[in-house]
């Protein structure tokens, strides 16, 4: 057997991937640097450094720029950066009023990004899954070329998601329970590589962790404003997920015995209280037969407040501080539960911070048995309104980051 002589034991094919994963990575999360540095960082020596990234720049993964004008002794050293060129990866958010589907390159900038406004509860299954599933495949279309490796495509849901089968098990905003999305959409879509289905909220906490403003913070929360709350939480540098992947509900923790009616039928619960609909309703009451129409994104909808805040309307101001404190007593229960070291809060929070943010702050403070609420500082996401697509975009790359000769090599 010829072939048996050319393979590599198991053990030294996936040494080597190990190794390629590595400097892959050093490169991805601590930026350009020198094969010496690369050396230095990851523990292998000289001769091996150089000939794992002579294969990732023949796959088109790393590139050289320039040199290291920094060094004094020596002559100066070719610097190396993350390439990946040719990689896409695809997130795509379903959630009630829209679907937003991102299409980043290996470093999670965005190539492509289709948004459309849609009616998930109010339209059957089969109509916004048509409309997702033609969203990404425009999207696909656009920035796929022969040369192009799909790292993954991850889907990025309002609900419990049974990630090991792919399928929304309940998504009380849309109305879904029990749907099976991912074969469907792999089907529709012809893809030859894995799709995964999550939260929402926990790739939303992923895309803040790998690159909001506190990434790399080992203990963070996201908190998230869209229709319903959603959130993810990462502790010690992981995203908690529980026994079945069901956790981090934060929407739904009760906050009041007689609160009013959530959309998973139960009163009281903090989206219920804090959520778009019944800040709409609180700020805007002369527009309570618009506010549920679904003409328009959570972030288009939220603008109005915006404007009438800023215009001193009294009403819109008191129903924003209405909103701050509830947030702030739910925020209290996250932060005496987990101790993060921040909070990031995005969706519409982000627009609403300048009133909601400070009220929510000192209830923290108030609320926390922890001296300074335990050193968390509760900051606003500099990411885009929604996260979650990029999240799931990043969480698509990872497959190529985990075994980078996925990538074949680039033909000259
Ligand atoms: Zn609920």
């Amino acid at each position: 057997m010829t072939t048996a002589i050319r393979m590599q034991p198991a053990d030294q094919v996936s040494v080597r991937r190990n190794n390629l994963s590595l400097v892959l990575r050093l490169l991805h999360e601590r930026g350009p640097r020198s094969r010496a540095a690369v050396a230095a960082a990851t523990g292998l020596n000289k001769a091996t450094v150089s000939s794992l990234v002579a294969e990732l720049i023949d796959r088109g993964l790393v590139r050289e720029v320039g040199t290291d004008e920094q060094r004094r002794l020596g002559r100066p050293a070719t610097l190396l950066q993350l390439d990946g060129r040719n990689v896409v990866a695809l997130g795509i958010e379903l959630n009630v009023d829209f679907l937003d589907v991102l299409a980043t390159d290996l470093s999670g900038e965005a190539l492509v990004r289709r948004q459309r406004t849609i009616d998930a509860a109010g339209q059957s299954r089969q109509r916004t899954l048509t409309s997702l599933i033609s969203l990404a495949r425009q999207a696909l279309d656009e920035v796929r070329t022969p040369a192009t490796t799909l790292a993954g495509v991850t889907l990025a849901v309002p609900g419990l998601v049974d990630v090991g089968e792919g399928m929304i098990r309940l998504a009380p905003n849309l109305h879904w329970t029990d749907v099976e999305v991912r074969d469907r959409i792999v089907k529709a879509l012809s893809l030859s590589v894995p799709m995964s289905v999550d939260n929402d909220g926990n790739l939303g906490a992923l895309a803040e962790y790998r690159v909001g403003e506190f990434a790399g913070t080992p203990n963070l929360i996201f908190v998230s404003g869209q229709t319903g709350v959603g959130g993810g939480i990462i502790v010690d540098g992981h995203l908690l997920r529980g026994a079945r992947g069901f956790s981090s509900e934060v929407g739904h923790m009760r906050m009041a015995t007689d609160g009013p009616l959530c959309g998973c039928g139960r009163p009281g619960c903090w989206e219920a209280l804090i959520g778009l609909k019944p800040l709409l309703h609180d700020a805007l009451p002369d527009r309570a037969a618009d506010i549920d129409a679904p003409d328009a994104p959570p972030e288009v909808k939220i603008r109005e407040i915006v404007c009438r805040a800023e215009a001193g309307d009294q009403r819109a101001l008191e129903a924003l501080t209405r909103n701050g404190e509830w947030l702030g007593r739910g925020l209290a229960t996250l932060v005496n539960l987990f101790n993060p070291e921040v909070v990031v809060l995005g969706g519409f929070f982000r627009d609403i911070a300048p009133w909601v943010l400070p009220v929510a702050d000192a209830i923290v403070r108030k609320l926390t048995l922890a001296p300074d609420a335990g050193g968390c500082r509760i900051v606003v996401s500099r990411l885009p309104f929604s996260a979650a697509a990029l999240g799931g975009a990043i969480h698509a790359a990872e497959r190529v980051f985990d075994d980078p000769a996925l990538v074949p090599f680039v033909t000259p």
